[in-house]
């Protein structure tokens, strides 16, 4: 796809650019991996960890600019935007502090002697990210590279060059050597190339299932680590002991947030009978009453999807839907105006014969089904083909701490829809994809845990 910046507000073009030559991409891959094997990767984390920390105060310098920046290629709110790089700036300033802790030589108890892993860079890795979080993405890769010392190319999603450009040229001012983080502007085929490449060591990918499943074969292939970040359609679960009003708030935010476009996003909505009739009256109603409009406004809630493709998959998969048997109790079309707007959407009766059972909806689209008791929460929650995050709303804690390690996901919320912070390690399983990014865990996906053993001249047979 061509790198192309096309407000999704007004539907004009703001700019192109041209991908990078191949002559140009051999140049960079080879500036990252000559800082690789320089001191700036193997020797001392204090100046990597000057560069987060700088990084950190420049995201927030800069936060006006990187959130217009979003809104005008990928249409997210203002306000949204602003709370996306204030948890970036978090994320830098996290592992500025942390990752010499989370670094540090892990001891061993054995018979041998003195026994430690030591965690070394492993070489320079490739981003691929998607436009929802335009920085964000990248920050929860490239953070904890910079302090491990591994240098990352990224590819970005072509819809949002210009957001691409400002995060490469902010790490730069943070004081990165060359080759630290690289922009590339580069297409699928490319990719798929690069993993090829003996100089790149590892591959994440945050997108969808298809690129992921591209990506992975193509990276178990060639050998490397991959780390998938894909697609979930989280469960919303609100149990008859629930505070309704605060759960309808949440449920409405949940799965209108960044006009419903979030992996993490609110999306199946498992409501227990005895509290349904007051949930979906208040849930229909919050979603029918969302304000919507244009993303610089600091009024609009609901701003438009992110390109005019976008908007076409939706409004295909709605209809099916609906043609399957489904019912929209509000909304069911795009929106009647400029801009790729969709209508909120509430559907209701999806039987699993119904296409729409086991998909995404990407926008602010939400399922419903009710259910009696709680194993029937469980059966529902986990009849899913994804299992990246979910919430549970309930009064008895104790009663949502057994469902919620009942769900299967790789993150479940009690009380709050599910959200992200530098210190919690965040990714699914199933067709959610594999591995973790930000905390403790996410730092160690892409480092070489190597064992040193000195020996005490204790007696040990040759395996492995
Ligand atoms: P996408 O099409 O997979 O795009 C993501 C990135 O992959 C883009 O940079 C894209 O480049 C690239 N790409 C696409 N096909 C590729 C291929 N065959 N080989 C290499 N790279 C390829 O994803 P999307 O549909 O825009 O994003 C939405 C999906 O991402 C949703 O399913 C959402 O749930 C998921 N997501 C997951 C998380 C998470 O953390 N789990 C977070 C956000 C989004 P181009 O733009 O050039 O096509």
């Amino acid at each position: 796809m061509a790198y192309r910046s096309l407000n999704p507000f007004t539907e004009r073009t703001v700019r192109t650019c041209d991908e990078h030559t191949a002559a140009e991409v051999e140049a960079k891959i080879a500036k990252a991996d000559a800082l690789f094997r320089s001191d700036w990767s193997r020797g001392p984390i204090k100046a990597r960890l000057a560069v987060l920390e700088a990084l950190a105060g420049l995201l927030t310098d800069n936060r006006d600019v990187l959130a217009t920046a979003m809104a005008e290629e990928m249409g997210k709110p203002l306000a949204q935007g602003q709370g996306e790089i204030d948890l970036c700036a978090g994320i830098a300033a996290y592992y500025a502090d942390k990752a010499a802790e989370f670094l540090k030589p892990q001891p061993y108890d054995t018979d041998l002697g003195e026994a430690w892993t030591e965690f070394h860079p492993i070489g320079v890795l490739l981003a691929v990210e998607p436009w929802n979080f335009p920085i964000y993405q990248l920050i929860r890769v490239v953070a904890p590279a910079i302090a491990v010392g591994n240098p990352v190319l990224f590819k970005h999603a072509s819809i949002v060059p210009h957001c691409a450009a400002l995060f490469e040229d902010l790490v730069m001012q943070a004081g990165a050597p060359d080759g630290c983080v690289t922009n590339l502007y580069i297409s699928s085929d490319t990719v798929s190339e690069l993993i090829g490449d003996d100089r790149i060591q590892g591959v994440a990918l945050t997108g969808s299932e298809g690129a992921g499943s591209k990506v992975a074969s193509r990276a178990s292939e060639m050998l490397k680590k991959s780390t998938l970040e894909l697609g979930g359609s989280d469960v919303f679960v609100v149990l008859d002991d629930a505070d309704i009003e605060k759960a309808v708030a949440a449920g409405v935010e949940g799965r209108l947030s960044n006009a419903g476009q979030v992996c993490t996003g609110s999306k199946r909505f498992i409501v227990q009978k005895a509290v349904a009739e007051a949930f979906i009256d208040g849930f229909v109603e919050g979603m029918k009453s969302a304000v919507m409009g244009d993303p610089m406004d600091p009024e609009t809630v609901l701003g438009p999807l992110s390109s005019e493709d976008a908007l076409k998959d939706l409004t295909g998969q709605v209809e099916e839907a609906l043609s399957h048997g489904a019912k929209a109790l509000t909304g069911g079309k795009p929106s009647d105006r400029t801009g790729f707007f969709y209508e909120p959407t509430v559907l209701v009766d999806i039987t699993p014969d119904n296409p729409a059972y086991y998909q995404e909806f990407f926008g602010p689209v939400a399922q419903v089904f009710v259910v009696d008791d709680d194993d029937a929460v469980v059966a529902q929650a986990n009849d899913s083909h994804f299992g990246l995050g979910g919430s549970i709303f309930s009064g008895n804690i104790d009663r949502a701490r057994k469902l919620a390690s009942r769900i299967e996901t790789g993150m479940v919320f009690v009380n709050s829809t599910t959200t992200s912070m530098p210190e919690l390690p965040f990714g699914g399983i199933k067709r959610s994809g594999f591995g973790r990014e930000l905390g403790d865990v996410g730092i160690k996906e892409f480092v070489n845990r190597k064992l040193v053993v000195i020996s005490e001249g204790k007696a040990a047979s040759t395996v492995g």
